[in-house]
């Protein structure tokens, strides 16, 4: 054979080990997203195959308390390794897909704050009233784990709150700095939910109200009211 034929079938052979190398990768990604066709060419009722995709994620707990401290905040806490991972949420949750609000992520709490309602003494951390604004279960979406998605920055759930329904994501914009929005579904809305919304699901009770009960500052926690 002559020495370019050689020469010749060896780049071709090298050009056929890239290709394969590359499509091996391609169809690697592919694989991860293309369950949707596997799923749509089988039923799951007749077939024995495995029908695949993420495991359902179990129910765990999440509670937002309105936070009438130096400033008014929600703290968005959603229950993970038996802990309560935690935001601040200054401006509230928005129900519009369009709307993303400032999430500072702050320490976890434990799982029992939960269902804490009442006052903070005046000099503590955190001094000022505190509402269970909402409470519920959420549902992990996309990842496996809380920590994988956190890994991310990425964390997308669904919400079975008393107020807050359906799809939301939590994504990472710079260090503790995360943004709170809305997914596209049937439980969207243009209503500002904290506005029509501003009692606590435990009580009934605003923060003036707690406040009162529970020997705070009324006139303070009252600025919280609408
Ligand atoms: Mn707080």
């Amino acid at each position: 054979m002559p020495l370019r034929a050689t020469v010749g079938l060896f780049r071709a052979t090298k050009r056929r080990d890239r290709h394969e190398g590359s499509t091996k990768i391609a169809a690697t990604k592919e694989r991860a997203r293309s369950l949707r066709e596997y799923k749509r060419k089988r039923d799951f009722a007749t077939t024995p195959e495995p029908q695949g995709g993420k495991p359902k994620g179990v129910e765990r707990l999440f509670v937002i308390q309105k936070h009438r401290a130096s400033a008014l905040h929600y703290d968005f806490r959603l229950e993970a390794g038996g802990v309560l991972p935690s935001w601040a949420v200054p401006k509230g949750p928005s129900p519009d897909p369009k709307v993303k609000r400032l999430a500072m992520q702050v320490e976890d709490h434990p799982l029992d704050y939960a269902r804490f309602e009442g006052v903070i003494p005046e000099g503590e951390y955190g001094g000022g009233t505190v509402m269970v604004w909402d409470i519920g279960t959420y549902r992990l979406e996309e990842d496996a784990t809380f920590d994988e998605a956190t890994r991310k920055g990425r964390i997308v759930f669904t919400l079975n709150g008393k107020k807050l329904k359906g799809g939301w994501v939590l994504v990472r914009t710079r260090g503790r700095q995360w943004l709170l929005m809305k997914r596209r579904d049937r439980s969207t809305s243009t209503a500002d939910i904290t506005i029509e919304k501003p009692r606590s699901v435990l009580t009934r009770r605003l923060l003036a109200g707690i406040a009162r009960d529970e020997g705070g500052d009324v006139a303070r926690a009252a600025t919280g009211d609408p």
